[in-house]
C-alpha cells in the first residue's frame, strides 16, 4: 500500500483533529457565560457554535467543529464566520507599526498592561497616551494612524480590510450589519474618542474615529482564518499559505509581546500564568493564540465570562497548553526536528524512521507530515527511538495512535525503544 493513497486520510484525520475534537467534547456541556450583551447583533447570535483550529508555520491547518444545532446546519462550526472584534487590535497595531514605526507609535500609545477592562479609560497620567493598543482607547488611537491623519474613514477601513485579507490569505467580508448595530450602542467608545481628542491624541471627530474602529472590528473570520493569522505572527510575519512576508519580523515580535501582557483584558496576568500563550480574544467569542516559532491557534464559542473572554475558548486553550506543553515559560526543550531520517533498507526490506529529540505535539505532527509526504517503499516499518530524549503525553499518544492506525492500514511495525519510552 502506498502512503499517499486515500487511506492515508485515516492517519491524517485520525490524530490531530480527533485530539481537538476530544478536547471540545470535554467542554461542550459547559453552558456558562453569555453572549456579549451590549451589542445587539452579538447578543442575539447563536451561542452554540464551537470550533478550534491550529495552523503550522508551513500552512497545514487542523480544525475541528463540535456538533450542536447551528444556525445553518450545513455549515460546520469551523466554517462559521463571526466578527473579529478585538482580535483585530493586534493586527491593526501591526499595520500601524509597518506604516509608522515604533517611535511614532510610542508617542501616542504605550505598551504596559492595564489590568483593566477593555473599555476602561486608561490613559497615562503625564502623556495622556492610552496605556496599550489592546484596550479600546489604544485601539481607537492606533486605528486613526492608518493611512495617515488626512485619510477618509472609507480609505482607512479599506486599507485595514486589505491587510486582514492578506493575513487570512483570502477575501474577508465586512459585516455592515454588526457594525451599525454596534454604533447604536457606542456611547462608551465615543466617550473614549472624545477624551482622546481633547488630549490631541487623535484628530478626527469622535464619530469618525469610532465608526472606523467599529468597522475594523466587524471584519468576519472563521477559526481557520484566525489560526492562519496567528501563524503569520508566530512565524515572524510570513503568511503560511501564500508565503508572502506581510510584516517585518520586529513588528511580529512587538505585537506578540504586547499580546502576551495585555491581550486578555483584565485576565491577562492569570492567562499568562495558566496558559502561557500570547493571545487576544474578541467579544464575538473568538480567541487567537500564537506560539512563536511553532503554531497559530484559535477557538470560537460565543458565550463570554465576566472578563469578556470566551468561556469554552479559555478552557480549550488551557487544555491545549497543558497537554501539548505549549506554555512559553515551560522548561520543555523545543525546536529540534523529531524526524532525523527516513531510510529505505533494501537488504532487509524495511523503511526506517529514525526519531530524535523530544516528541511533543509539534514533534508528533512533523512525524506524521513526513509519513504523509513520503512514498514508503516497504510495508515493514521501523520506528527507531534510540535517539529520542523524551516524550510528553500528547507526543506519546500521537505516536501510539499513529502506529495503531498504520497497522490497520496493513503496515507491519517494529519499534526500537531501548529506553522503554513507549512501554
Ligand atoms: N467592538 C468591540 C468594542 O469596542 C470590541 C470589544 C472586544 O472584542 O473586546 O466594544
Amino acid at each position: 500500500m502506498q502512503l499517499n493513497t486515500p487511506e492515508r486520510k485515516l492517519v491524517k484525520e485520525g490524530l490531530i483533529s480527533d485530539y481537538l475534537r476530544s478536547i471540545m467534547a470535554d467542554n461542550a456541556d459547559n453552558s456558562e457565560g453569555q453572549t456579549a450583551q451590549y451589542i445587539a447583533a452579538l447578543r442575539d447570535a447563536d451561542p452554540e457554535p464551537f470550533a478550534t483550529a491550529l495552523c503550522t508555520l508551513d500552512g497545514r491547518i487542523y480544525s475541528s467543529a463540535y456538533g450542536g444545532s447551528f444556525t445553518d446546519a450545513n455549515v460546520a462550526a469551523d466554517q462559521v464566520e463571526f466578527t473579529i472584534q478585538s482580535i483585530s487590535k493586534p493586527f491593526v497595531y501591526a499595520l500601524a507599526l509597518e506604516e509608522h514605526g515604533i517611535e511614532e507609535l510610542m508617542k501616542v500609545v504605550g505598551m504596559e498592561p492595564s489590568g483593566e477592562a477593555f473599555n476602561e479609560l486608561s490613559l497615562e497620567g503625564d502623556t495622556k497616551r492610552p496605556v496599550n493598543p489592546m484596550i479600546n482607547a489604544g485601539a481607537i488611537t492606533v486605528n486613526q494612524l492608518i493611512n495617515g491623519s488626512e485619510s477618509s474613514v472609507e480609505d482607512r477601513v479599506a486599507k485595514i480590510h486589505d491587510f486582514m485579507n492578506e493575513l487570512a490569505g483570502r477575501k474577508l467580508m465586512l459585516d455592515k450589519q454588526t457594525a451599525s448595530s454596534e454604533l447604536e450602542s457606542s456611547d462608551r467608545n465615543l466617550a473614549l474618542a472624545h477624551m482622546l481628542r481633547s488630549y490631541h491624541i487623535i484628530q478626527d471627530s469622535a464619530e469618525d474615529a469610532v465608526n472606523s474602529y467599529v468597522q475594523q472590528c466587524s471584519i468576519k473570520v472563521n477559526v481557520r482564518d484566525l489560526a492562519v493569522m496567528g501563524a503569520t505572527l508566530a512565524s515572524g510575519g510570513v503568511q503560511p499559505l501564500t508565503g508572502k512576508r506581510v510584516m517585518k519580523q520586529s513588528v511580529a515580535r512587538q505585537v506578540q509581546s504586547v499580546m502576551a501582557s495585555a491581550g486578555m483584558y483584565n485576565a491577562a496576568g492569570r492567562w499568562m500564568a495558566r496558559v502561557g500563550i500570547p493571545a487576544k480574544s474578541g467579544v464575538a467569542g473568538g480567541v487567537l493564540g500564537t506560539l512563536p516559532g511553532q503554531l497559530g491557534l484559535s477557538s470560537f464559542s460565543p458565550k463570554l465570562d465576566e472578563q469578556g473572554n470566551s468561556v469554552r475558548g479559555v478552557r480549550v486553550f488551557q487544555r491545549l497548553s497543558k497537554d501539548m506543553g505549549l506554555h512559553l515559560m515551560a522548561p520543555e526543550p523545543r525546536g529540534r526536528a523529531s524526524v532525523r531520517s527516513l531510510t529505505e533498507d533494501e537488504s532487509t526490506g524495511e523503511s526506517i524512521v529514525c526519531l530524535q529529540g523530544d516528541i511533543d505535539f509539534i514533534g508528533g505532527e512533523r512525524l506524521y507530515r513526513t509519513l504523509m509526504e513520503h512514498q514508503l517503499k516497504h510495508k515493514q516499518l521501523v520506528f527507531d527511538l534510540t535517539r529520542v530524549d523524551g516524550m510528553n503525553s500528547v507526543g506519546r499518544k500521537m505516536l501510539t495512535n499513529g502506529i495503531e492506525l498504520l497497522r490497520e492500514e496493513g503496515f507491519s511495525i517494529r519499534i526500537e525503544d531501548p529506553d522503554g519510552l513507549l512501554a
